[in-house]
């Protein structure tokens, strides 16, 4: 040993002077020399240890924290069979109503301890609540995860395996109100459409209809709808977030929010002769509805009025082209919407074609042409118009209970974005009033009749809103739409505003024939039923 080591050589920095470091006596250079060898590689490889526990211990919390945060995302994944292990062992939890209001949350959807799922209110709620099988949709597939998963503590387990049950999976508490729901759901009767309605200071979701629909209960019905080609009627598709259509004149809320963005007095300096119906000449030219001729108007009569020629000119005249560009990319044109579930994209035709024809950008004035929005977005925009501006984030979810009452996600509504200033959005609102209602021209003492007129005088509640009626195919097709909110009664034209309402009903004629009593009826319904 003595003679093999002596033997090691000195250099190469292995050799350590003789001066008893590290706290030994150095009688034998040679001892002092293997030993301090040693101790060297004993630190090397506690030091390389090291190192790898600690890259050991980076790499398990990195992917335990992935794991967590993305366990959603896995469980989603259409591969994961997780899922169905979960079904052997826990009950799918309970969808609920509203409990807001003092209303009694009501069972929207329900499973029972073999996991067969029922909905009590069958088609009323099939698109908005969705259906859990054949990949699921609506809220029975976004909130599968939480449904699915049971938080019930160990004791409650243990009572639940004694009576040989299936674990309570999560129960989810909607925003959805099934009285707004039914008169919106029998408002649409006969017609294919859709009816949204929300809270425009919270973003709280009280009613989604689309019809025609089905029975998210009536399984072979489900498969045959599935397996369906594309049809007209196209039950399954939910028209409030995943239908397009041209706004139609609802598009003018969007013109007159740019011209008093750009010009703040034009909402008492605006004026223009709608001497004979129309604007511009031969093929480049826009006729108001029914070539009406609306003669000598403010701003207020036109957008009351629904004055195409007005409209027209505004756009071409008096708008900055990239300006509005920049307010239609503000009011989310073509891009996602912010909602949590699957909604389509609006598409704005002065954001498609950066060269846009004069006749073109007519079109664009009175919401025809190309341009494609949602009920989804309008109300979105609407809800913006009603709040001073700021957009509210839609939702649908507002809590999820465990299986004994815990309450494990409470929901708190999220300002989004402000869409426009307070000053614009009271402007507009006030143009919106005049829809509704039936004014007095100040100057002239005459009445100027809104073309949702019929709105007038309500009681316990105060509307405003756009309609609009969108051209598509032939001549004589069209879609009707009714956009607005309401002021409850007691504070009416300076109040904060209560509901939001979105009506389209598809091919159906003129806006303010067809969507503006769907939307009357609806809301006088729930008035006359809460009003205090
Ligand atoms: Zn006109």
């Amino acid at each position: 040993m003595w003679k093999k080591n002596q033997d090691l050589p000195e250099e190469g920095g292995v050799r350590i002077p003789d001066h008893g470091r590290f706290g030994r006596n150095a009688a034998e250079p040679g001892e002092i020399h293997v030993e301090s060898v040693k101790d060297k590689a004993r630190h090397q490889i506690i030091f390389t240890a090291a190192v790898f526990i600690l890259l050991f211990c980076i790499m398990t919390v990195s992917v335990c924290h992935y794991a967590i945060v993305n366990q959603r995302r896995f469980f989603d994944n259409e591969y994961n069979r997780r899922e169905l292990l979960l079904e052997e062992h826990n009950r799918r939890g309970t969808i609920y109503s509203t409990g807001d209001y003092d209303l009694e949350p009501r069972v929207l959807a329900e499973s029972d301890n073999d996991n067969v799922r029922t909905y009590p209110f069958g088609e009323l709620f099939c698109h908005v609540v969705g259906f859990s099988v054949y990949g699921g949709s609506g809220l029975e597939d976004y909130m599968r995860y939480e449904l699915m998963h049971s938080d019930i503590s160990f004791g409650t387990r243990l009572e639940y395996d004694s009576r040989d049950e299936l674990y309570p999976g999560n129960d989810v508490y909607t925003t959805l109100d099934p009285d707004l729901q039914k008169y919106a759901y029998e408002g649409l009767e006969g017609y294919r459409g859709a009816v949204l309605i929300t809270e425009a200071r919270t973003g709280k979701i009280r009613a989604m209809v689309s019809r025609p629909g089905f029975d998210p209960g009536d399984l072979d019905m489900l498969r045959t709808l599935l397996n369906q080609d594309e049809s007209e009627t196209a039950n399954l598709l939910n028209r409030v977030t995943q239908g397009a259509y041209p706004p139609g004149s609802t598009f003018k809320i969007l013109d007159a929010i740019e011209l008093l963005r750009e010009d703040p007095s034009a909402d008492q300096t605006f004026s223009f002769d709608c001497v004979d119906g129309v604007y511009g000449e031969g093929e480049e030219s826009i006729h108001c509805f029914d070539y009406e001729h609306h003669h000598e108007q403010n701003l207020g009569e036109a957008f009351a009025h629904s004055c195409n020629s007005a409209f027209a000119k505004i756009v071409a005249e008096d708008l900055d082209r990239e300006e509005f560009r920049s307010t239609l990319r503000r009011m989310m044109f073509n891009q996602s919407l912010p909602y949590d579930l699957p909604s389509i994209d609006s598409s704005s035709q002065l954001l498609n074609e950066e060269d846009i024809s004069d006749r073109e950008l007519l079109q664009v004035a009175i919401g025809q042409g190309s341009t494609l929005v949602s009920p989804l977005h309008m109300n979105m925009i609407t809800m913006a118009v009603a709040n001073e501006g700021v957009l509210m984030r839609p939702y649908l979810v507002d809590r999820v209970v465990s299986g004994e009452g815990t309450t494990l996600q409470q929901k708190e509504p999220v300002r989004e974005a402000s869409l426009m200033d307070a000053e614009t959005a009271g402007k507009v609102r006030e143009l919106m009033r005049g829809v509704t209602n039936v004014l007095t021209d100040p100057e002239t003492g005459e009445n100027i009749w809104g073309t949702a007129s019929e709105f007038n005088g309500t009681s316990s509640y105060m509307a405003y809103g756009k309609t609009g009626t969108a051209e598509f195919g032939t001549e004589d097709d069209s879609h009707a739409w009714f956009t607005g909110f309401t002021v409850e009664d007691q504070d009416r034209e300076n109040g904060p505003a209560d509901l939001c309402i979105t009506v389209l009903i598809e091919d159906g004629g003129v806006g303010s024939d067809k969507a503006v009593p769907v939307a009357k009826n609806i809301l006088d319904r729930w008035y006359r039923e809460y009003s205090q």
